[in-house]
């Protein structure tokens, strides 16, 4: 391990990514914890780790590259890629054991040429199981029109690959129930046409972790909750009830005190200024960390257990914090993110105030933020 030299860091509570999982696994249902983007922010090998104990029997992830990763850190949990392949990669994808996503026949071509060159001759029997996505009005990407599906899949069995799994994604199962019951009928009617052709899908899989908390409908055999096993809400109070533990603290240390008089201003356009005598505690993060230039003299970082409020510009890798009459001292520990003592600031607050969403804030945190785990 490298020597931290710099006290900035986040510290990833893995003891709450497991009962986050245990919490958000439906009876009967298995989860498959979505790790893309180093988990959120939060590692993606300790946290693929910590979610498969708590429960969770599949992994998911955006690129081929993160799937990768885990798989070389000995991770042997069913991985699937939630798109397609990338054009070139599918033959070490298949290599490292990756479950790929197909929904079209581009993509079906490209694995199928890469399975038939890698010798394994592809035929009815073969032994790669694919997951076919239908967009059912997200629009991103998936079959469309879902009625598509159904010969879709019989092309995927002709190319000698078996349909393990049929998913979905939900565009706004954390606030809207009509859209969420209207997409849910469409990929019902996909699922189907696709077992009237003789498909059997093993694993039918649409929720997220806002379709996993209020949509039980959505539940099928596999939910894929990315941002509750982290302990983040994916929309306003959705999952309060639960007791979803944040897993994330960014904390860092104050690296230089001063007492500024009224009528001086802060930081780069001078845009805070200060009406009456007040402490000054200098803090070595930035937004070159992820910590959002828009927060501004708007977000609150925790000292000594209290909310002081960020003194005007967040610079590239230093801010300046307002502490008022509480005079701070080198070394007292600032929390970016997170709980001290009573108080917590937490990612859906920063997001809030930097006009985005709690997702946004932990999986911008930046590579040179060192993640310690407990
Ligand atoms: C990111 C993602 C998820 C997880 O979504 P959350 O809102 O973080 O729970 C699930 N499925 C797919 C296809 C995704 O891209």
């Amino acid at each position: 391990m490298t020597v931290r030299r710099r006290p900035t860091w986040v510290e990833v509570d893995l003891e709450a990514i497991r009962h986050n999982v245990r919490v958000l696994t439906p009876p009967g249902v298995q989860l498959m914890a979505v790790v893309k983007a180093n988990a959120y922010g939060h590692g993606d090998v300790e946290a693929a780790r910590a979610a498969l104990e708590g429960g969770a029997t599949w992994l998911g992830v955006a690129l081929v590259e993160e799937g990768a990763r885990l798989r070389a850190a000995g991770i042997e949990a069913p991985i699937l890629v939630l798109s397609e392949f990338p054009e070139g990669s599918e033959h070490d994808a298949l290599a490292t054991g990756l479950t790929p996503t197909l929904y079209s026949d581009a993509g079906l071509g490209r694995l199928a040429q890469a399975i038939s060159r890698a010798g394994s001759a592809p035929g009815p029997g073969a032994a790669v199981d694919v997951h076919v996505k239908v967009d059912t009005g997200m629009h991103r990407v998936g079959v469309w029109p879902p009625q598509e599906t159904a010969a879709f899949v019989g092309r995927v069995r002709d190319a000698g690959l078996r349909l393990e799994g049929l998913f979905t994604h939900l565009a706004r199962s954390e606030d809207d129930a009509p859209t969420t019951d209207r997409q849910l009928e469409v990929f019902r009617g996909a699922l189907a046409q696709v077992r009237a052709a003789g498909h059997v899908p093993r694993l039918l899989h649409a929720a997220n972790t806002a379709g996993t908390i209020l949509h039980p409908s959505a539940h099928f055999d596999l939910v894929r909750p990315g941002i509750g096993i982290y302990g983040v809400e994916p929309g306003p109070g959705v999952g309060a009830a639960l007791g979803l533990r944040p897993a994330l603290t960014w904390r860092s240390r104050v690296t230089f005190v001063k007492r500024v008089a009224a009528g001086e201003s802060v930081s780069y356009g001078h845009h805070h200024y200060l009406d009456r005598d007040t402490w000054l505690a200098t803090v070595p993060v930035g937004y070159a960390d992820g910590y959002p230039r828009v927060l501004s003299s708007r977000a609150d970082v925790l000292l000594a257990g209290r909310r002081c409020r960020v003194a005007g510009s967040v610079t590239m890798d230093q801010l300046i914090v307002d502490c008022g009459d509480l005079e701070p001292c080198v070394g007292d520990e600032v929390v970016l993110l997170g709980r001290q003592g009573e108080e917590a600031v937490t990612a859906e607050e920063l997001g809030g105030l930097a006009g985005t969403i709690g997702y946004e804030i932990v999986s911008r945190i930046g590579e040179r933020v060192p993640r310690e785990y407990r």
